[in-house]
């Protein structure tokens, strides 16, 4: 039985001031649901403020981090610096990889580093609408997956999550229909359990794209969706501490 992951991905919003309250906030949630893991991936400035006011069950990561432990990167955070702050660190999401131009290969590296190091992964794949329109929605996952988990080893497994993440359904209000999340998410645990065996059953395939309280239920019924990563309806305590109650209800 995988205990459900409710994922926020605040994206670049919510400054320190504003993650401290929000993160308390839904921390309270994450407390009375303890058949739910509650997870945020606030931005770097804001890592400290938000695991301070994070008591309880809620946990805090970053929403990227370099594939280098150090060096002449302006601008960039390497995971080490990162495990002094939290424990988990998101990687390869799409505004990563189609605005920032990250190939799968360098995601792989990103999530080499990050594992060595000793956090925990939320790894996302997914397709375009031109990708999933020409039929090989499953071909591009399995490509990502093989990309993304290239370096990883059946001993490191455990520390990793899948986000399934159709990039046409991210921000835009268009969300995945339940049948489309849990097949995809099926596709993943199938390519898992070829490559990781049995431990695939107890890994996470978590579904993201436009999830809000008013699709939710439907698409978390999936057998093989084990939570969300949400970026809107993560900004504000009320639906995502709605999204919540609803895994909890499941
Ligand atoms: C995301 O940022 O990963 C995401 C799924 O965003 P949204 O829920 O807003 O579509």
């Amino acid at each position: 039985m995988r205990t459900p992951l409710m994922a926020g991905n605040w994206k670049m919003h919510h400054g320190p001031a504003a993650a401290a309250g929000l993160t308390a906030a839904i921390g309270a949630a994450a407390n009375s649901h303890p058949g739910v893991d509650v997870a945020l991936f606030v931005p770097f400035v804001s890592l400290s403020a938000a695991v301070e006011a994070a008591e309880g069950r809620l946990r805090v990561g970053a929403q990227n981090a370099h594939e280098h432990q150090s060096g002449a990167f302006t601008g960039e955070v390497s995971c080490a610096m990162l495990t002094e702050v939290c424990p988990l660190v998101l990687l390869g999401h799409s505004e990563r990889r189609h605005l920032y131009g990250e190939s799968s290969a360098l995601v792989g590296r990103k999530v080499s580093t990050a594992l060595e190091s000793g956090l925990e992964v939320v790894l996302c794949v997914g397709e375009t609408l031109d990708e999933r329109e020409s039929g090989s929605t499953l071909e591009i996952i399995s490509d990502q997956l093989a990309a993304g988990l290239e370096p990883v080893g059946r001993e490191q497994i455990s520390r990793i999550t899948i986000a399934y993440e159709p990039v046409w359904a991210i921000g835009t209000g268009r969300n995945a229909t339940p049948q489309q999340a849990g097949e995809a998410c099926r596709a993943v645990r199938d390519w898992l359990r070829k490559r990781f065996g049995d431990a695939a059953d107890s890994l996470r395939v978590l579904y993201g794209g436009s999830v809000s309280p008013a699709n939710w239920a439907e698409i978390a019924a999936e057998p093989d969706v084990d939570g969300a990563l949400v970026g809107g309806a993560s900004l504000e305590a009320e639906s995502f501490n709605r999204l919540i109650e609803i895994s909890a209800a499941c």
